[in-house]
């Protein structure tokens, strides 16, 4: 069988890690062919000295000198490169069969963008993609015949839950409804954070390293305050409407604080199908490297017998106000996700900066909702514009309430 070619978007952050770790234990099935980072230059030169690369792309031109210098030295054989263009022409080459995008933040979208339009195999695990432009990805992806697999735990939870047919149209997008196929409605799980039985009264003094602590996944400071926040659901329901080609009102968020299901689907014959695991990311990894067939990802099992009573609650709305923006923004579609995931970032950063308080991140949010005019039709520059736009006034309206 052919080596997969793989070329991973952020190989030195915790989805590319995790995905060489996954593929450490499949030498036989895949090939690295280009690993690409920001400005890791430590952690990049020990993943060129065991995977030898043909390319590497660092976006930072001092971090990719530095490396340069040590791989001319060291007479490793990969071509290091330096240029945020680079990453949009590296996904296209020949060789590269599959592309992980692992980048975090708006950073990744062009990126994977070019990647789908290439017709390549594409594993989204960055959200921006599909909450800023899902409608552009999945129409890209019909007209070049890219593979569409998610990596978000509970995006990939609800994959490997629908019928095999519905799997098919999703990964390589097609027409089709989850209704012809018995499918009536999807059920996205999430921990409520760290903040679930906090009352609403505290919010206001919630520091950033309480926010951090996640209580069942250990992930990065931005996608912690999202979680706590339950923005992240929020733009998980608007990443699930675009992939699976359903409306928001056939998507209920419900409350699961143990992680230890990660999404369901429900059938119209009454049937309840859902997908549960450690919460360890290689696990979707290893599944959308291997699907349709299925491979070892070198992961604990789940013991069941040790585990303890799941709970399900309903999303409290009142107190996480941020699931009711995601709604209104899926709903409307447009440019308004891309508003609200912009105004989302700036009040993020400006929380962890210790400019504004937690309770004024979701406010900020539904001001620039409000304040930035948002356009009906979904294409790249309206997007690329509405980011921009929703950013600069967030800023602004950030640096007034500091
Ligand atoms: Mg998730």
């Amino acid at each position: 069988m052919k080596q997969q070619g793989i070329c991973i978007l952020g190989s030195t952050g915790t989805i590319g890690v995790n995905t060489l770790d996954v593929i450490r234990r499949h030498l036989k099935s895949f090939r690295i062919i280009a690993l690409t980072a920001n400005r890791q230059v430590e952690r990049m030169h020990q993943q060129c000295q065991e995977w030898q690369p043909e390319y590497v792309v660092m976006s930072d031109p001092e971090a990719a000198a530095a490396l340069r210098e040590i791989i001319i030295k060291e007479g490793l054989a990969t071509e290091v490169f330096s240029s945020v263009d680079k990453l949009n022409e590296v996904v296209q080459y020949d060789s590269v069969d599959t592309v992980m995008a692992g980048i975090v933040g708006a950073a990744g979208l062009l990126p994977t963008l070019a990647a789908v339009k290439a017709g390549k195999r594409v594993l989204i695990a960055n959200k921006e993609p599909l909450v800023m432009m899902g409608q552009v990805f999945v129409e890209e992806a019909k007209k070049s015949g890219a593979v569409l697999l998610p990596i978000d735990s509970e995006h990939n939870a609800i994959f490997q839950c629908l019928p095999f047919a519905v799997q098919q149209a999703t990964a390589a997008p097609i027409e089709h409804t989850l209704k012809e196929h018995g499918v009536c409605r999807i059920l996205l799980t999430g921990s409520g954070g760290p903040f679930l039985k906090q009352d609403r009264s505290s919010f206001s003094s919630i520091t950033p390293a309480q926010a951090c602590a996640h209580p069942n996944w250990v992930m990065g400071r931005k996608i912690s305050v999202d979680s706590a926040t339950m923005m992240n659901k929020g733009l998980e329901l608007i990443e699930a409407c675009a992939l699976f080609s359903t409306s928001p009102e056939k998507i209920d968020i419900v409350v699961h604080p143990q992680s230890v299901i990660h999404s369901m689907v429900e059938y119209n014959d009454g049937s309840i199908l859902a997908q549960l695991g450690n919460p360890d990311m290689r696990t979707p990894i290893a599944h959308a490297l291997a699907w349709p067939k299925r491979m070892d990802a070198g992961v604990e099992r789940l013991d069941l017998l040790k585990m303890s009573a799941l709970e399900f609650l309903p999303p409290d709305v009142v107190k996480f106000p941020s699931l009711t923006l995601a709604r209104q923004a899926a709903e409307t579609g447009g440019t308004l996700p891309a508003i609200l995931n912009a105004g989302n970032e700036v009040a993020v950063q400006s929380f962890l900066d210790g400019d504004i308080r937690f309770d004024q991140i979701i406010e900020l949010v539904e001001e620039t909702m409000q304040a930035v005019e948002y356009e009906p039709q979904q294409e790249l520059d309206n997007v690329l514009a509405a980011d921009r736009h929703a950013r600069s006034f967030a800023e602004r309206r950030a640096q007034n309430l500091s």
